[in-house]
């Protein structure tokens, strides 16, 4: 049996970024060359100079101690504070009165706050928190709507030093309850609701059903969001509003050992139990504020939209601490991009003359499937950059969003990273180097991504393989919260002192990474190792189809028989003719030995509440397996059952 895998993804599109894009970049060709060329000579000294856009009270006197891997300790001696790196410092540069966040919510309400008035915010919160006893080193667990305030208690929480723990807003009393207790958290903060097309999110209630099963929380902080009737329990509940009218404005930042714990965060659980990833504080601001400089091209005069919620890795990273380190304005919406109707994002795009924005692929495919209609009624011409996250970009997904959201003018960066990694590692720098649809381009400057087999020897070009990081960046995760062996297994044991992605990935020609997804979800069909995500790309770009997934199901002569799940495009019928179509076509596209064995139509998948496909839950369904896995993160359950009830 081969040990790579195989590659049959025939894209050959390239895109150069346009003169106008290159002239104006923050990096240009050479200059990233030049970034390469130092950052593998002198990692360390490489950093160091990087490290000195962030403001430190203290300097480090050593940049990385690695002599315990695979716990990294980065800026050793240094002291810093990501609330001070992400506010105060705009107090002082010219951009106190900047818009810090502009931010709508689903109703249409609206806020902007500068950097002073975001300062303030922050700093009386912070207090708040101090009054109800929150001290350095205790979790927090934000369980908020998307509003500023979910922002500023993370911003509160990093100014004391205490550690954060967000939860996305729309998981269960059982995820926040798994999750205060896995932190032992101290304080919730939530809100009474928050709006999701057009209904209300009781989150109060499912924090009072998650604080009956967690002991150690002793305060819960209610924001009031929608009005919303809630029990307030005595002793345990306070008002946002009430502590902040009695809190003062002036709580100066807490000077941190750069190894301070920033925040932890649980991720999205595509492969299985959530594990409570541990990031520090200046190796990550400088991963978060480096990347966002260099990948988002960013200009003082942008309007910077990550429209990923602050529950997730993106959130953290490009919603909050890198633009406002950057000193950016940031577009912030709280609900979902199909209320009222299906241009709600391409309204806020006009509206707010967005400049920059950053997405996913389950988005992408969704505004795919609901038309082109709603995206030609509005003005997208304030657009120059594009970015994607969160999983593979099928080709034609990518040349979408290029030519109908981008217009052509504006470069994609596809830029794959994890929660673990903290911050973007492979992506396009965009006027630094060419792109292809599909693929993340190359590592970051400073980054040794490679691909690898499983002995852990570079593969050949096009070859199919593991991708893997051989050197330690600055903003790598410490550690699973407690559970250092968990960490140890994971990420550092199939190659020693590597760093294991569990993604799989090639590499062709001219260098260029493509990631093909989850080792896991790997195929194995007639000795042929065969991406998931290249089987899916083949079916998405077949006319009809708007989503597929792609999943292996045993079969005694192949090992594994191909099984799709496929959603169709407004107006399509599925029919078995349809079927047989589709099945040619993925022949057609990448040959036999892709040939689907069977293609069920389905109205949806089972998505995470990221918007990642779980294709583990449709390997058991295509078995006809009863699942065991974890289903905490399922963003529907009801689409387990019914697709359960259309195999019968
Ligand atoms: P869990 O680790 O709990 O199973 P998860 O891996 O989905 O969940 P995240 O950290 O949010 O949690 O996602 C990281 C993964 O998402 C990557 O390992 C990769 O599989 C996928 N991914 C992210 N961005 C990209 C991209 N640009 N291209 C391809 N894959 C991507
Ligand atoms: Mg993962």
């Amino acid at each position: 049996m081969s040990t790579n895998i195989t590659s049959v993804l025939k894209e050959s599109r390239v895109f150069a970024p346009s003169e106008a894009f290159t002239q104006q970049a923050n990096v240009s060709a050479e200059e990233r060359e030049r970034l390469v060329a130092w950052a593998d000579k002198d990692p360390d000294g490489f950093w160091a100079a990087q490290a000195e856009s962030l403001h430190w009270f203290k300097k480090w006197n050593k940049v990385l101690d690695w002599s315990n891997p695979p716990f990294a300790k980065w800026f050793v001696g240094g002291t810093i504070n990501a609330s001070d790196n992400c506010i105060d410092r705009h107090l002082t540069n010219g951009r106190k009165n900047k818009a810090a966040i502009i931010w709508e919510g689903e109703p249409g309400d609206t806020r902007t706050l500068t950097y002073q008035q975001l300062h303030r915010e922050v700093c009386k919160f912070a207090n708040a928190l101090k009054t109800l006893g929150v001290a350095k080193g205790d979790r927090v667990t934000i369980y908020m709507p998307l509003t500023p305030e979910a922002a500023i208690a993370m911003l509160a929480c990093a100014r004391i030093g205490a550690v954060h723990s967000v939860i996305f807003g729309g998981f269960s009393a059982e995820a926040v309850a798994d999750r205060n207790n896995d932190a032992q958290a101290k304080v919730v903060i939530t809100a009474d609701a928050g709006w999701r097309r057009g209904k209300i999110v009781p989150l109060k209630e499912n924090v009072d059903a998650a604080l009956a099963k967690s002991p150690s929380v002793t305060t819960c902080v209610v924001f009031n969001r929608c009005n919303h009737p809630v029990t307030m329990k005595d002793g345990r509940d306070v008002w946002w509003h009430d502590v902040m009218a009695k809190a003062s404005a002036d709580c100066p930042a807490e000077q941190l050992d750069s190894e301070h714990p920033l925040f932890i965060l649980y991720t999205s659980g595509s492969t299985g139990k959530p594990k409570g990833v541990l990031h520090t504080t200046g190796g990550y601001m400088l991963g978060a504020s480096l990347t966002h400089k260099w990948i988002f091209d960013i200009k003082d005069d942008d309007v910077y939209w990550c429209t990923a919620d602050v529950g997730w890795i993106t959130g953290h990273t490009y919603t909050v601490y890198g633009p406002l380190a950057n000193g950016s304005t940031i577009l912030m919406y709280e609900g979902a991009p199909n209320h009222p109707a299906e241009d709600r994002f391409w309204d806020l795009i006009e509206k707010y003359r967005v400049s920059i924005l950053y997405t996913a692929p389950t988005a992408i495919r969704a505004f795919i499937k609901w038309g082109n209609q709603h995206v030609e009624k509005h003005d997208l011409t304030s657009l120059r950059l594009l970015g994607s996250v969160g999983e593979p970009i099928n080709p034609e997904a990518w040349m979408w969003y290029h030519e109908v959201i981008g217009g052509g003018r504006c470069p994609i960066v596809d830029t794959w990273w994890q929660t673990e990694t903290g911050s973007i590692l492979i992506t396009p720098l965009p006027g630094a180097i060419p792109t292809k649809p599909g693929s993340a381009t190359k590592p970051m400057p400073g980054i040794a991504a490679e691909v690898v087999d499983k002995d852990g020897k570079p593969v050949p070009a096009n070859a199919g393989g593991f991708l893997v990081v051989k050197r330690p960046w600055p903003s790598m995760m410490r550690t699973i919260y407690n559970d250092d062996q968990r960490f140890k297994d994971t990420y550092w044991s199939n190659y020693p002192g590597v760093y294991f992605t569990a993604d799989g990935a090639r590499q062709d020609d001219d260098g260029y990474i493509w990631v093909m997804g989850r080792v896991d979800d790997v195929l194995n069909v007639s000795g042929h190792r065969l991406s998931t995500m290249e089987v899916e790309s083949a079916l998405v770009n077949h006319p009809k189809v708007a989503e597929a997934a792609v999943v292996g199901r045993p079969d005694d002569l192949k090992g594994e028989a191909i099984c799709c799940f496929v959603t169709l495009k407004q107006g399509n019928d599925p029919t078995d003719d349809l079927k047989a179509a589709l099945k040619a076509h993925v022949a057609k596209e990448i040959g036999a030995l892709a040939r689907p064995d069977e293609v069920k139509f389905t109205d949806t998948l089972p998505k995470t509440r990221s918007g990642k496909i779980m294709r583990r839950l449709l390997r058991d369904i295509a078995a006809n397996r009863v699942g065991t896995g974890d289903t905490t993160t399922l963003e529907d359950y009801g689409v387990l059952a019914k697709l359960r009830a259309d195999e019968e």
